[in-house]
């Protein structure tokens, strides 16, 4: 038999091995596919049906901000203004006023006139929270806050204060 007759008769020969390799590896991946499929099917779902079902955030999850008061009602903010400076973002606008003794509004001499958070300034670092001396501003846990207007980021003082 000449050179080119058994190179041809070789070729012939592999071809339906090719053919098989192929078939088979294809074969193989979608059994792979389904077997992933059949899997998830019987697991518990890590995706919840928000809002219908509550969404569980990890211990450390920080949000939008609260202010807090003393038991007897006094705001616990002498808007100090540390807060606004530790913020890297600008997000904090804070006009102080002096108490009048006979109706106070915060523990101090001073209390916060206007308070306000921009929260699409905020990246919620929590710089706020630390630079406190008085611990009056927190981070929360309440992160449904999307709004459509510009004026809904704004966050004004009577809207953070929690009841003591
Ligand atoms: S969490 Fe950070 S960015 Fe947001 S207001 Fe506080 S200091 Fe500013
Ligand atoms: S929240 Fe705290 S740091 Fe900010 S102005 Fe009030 S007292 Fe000062």
């Amino acid at each position: 038999m000449e050179l080119n007759s058994w190179i041809f008769a070789a070729l012939m020969a592999a071809v339906p091995l090719l053919i098989l390799a192929l078939v088979f590896h294809r074969g193989w991946a979608v059994v792979q596919g389904l077997s992933i499929t059949l899997r998830h099917m019987f697991s518990k779902p890590v995706t919840v049906q928000y809002p219908e079902e509550p969404v569980k955030m990890a211990k450390r999850y920080r949000a939008l901000h609260y202010l807090a008061r003393y038991e007897n009602g006094l705001e616990r903010c002498v808007a100090c203004g540390l807060c606004s400076r530790a913020c890297p973002a600008d997000a904090i606008y804070i006009e102080a006023e002096q108490n009048n003794p006979a109706q106070p509004v915060s523990a101090k001499e001073r209390f916060a006139k206007r308070y306000e958070i921009d929260m699409l300034r905020c990246i919620f670092c929590g710089y706020c929270e630390e630079a406190c001396p008085e611990d009056a501003v927190f981070l929360g846990r309440q992160f449904e806050i999307t709004t459509s207007t510009r004026v809904g980021t704004i966050y004004t003082k009577e809207m953070l204060l929690k009841d003591a």
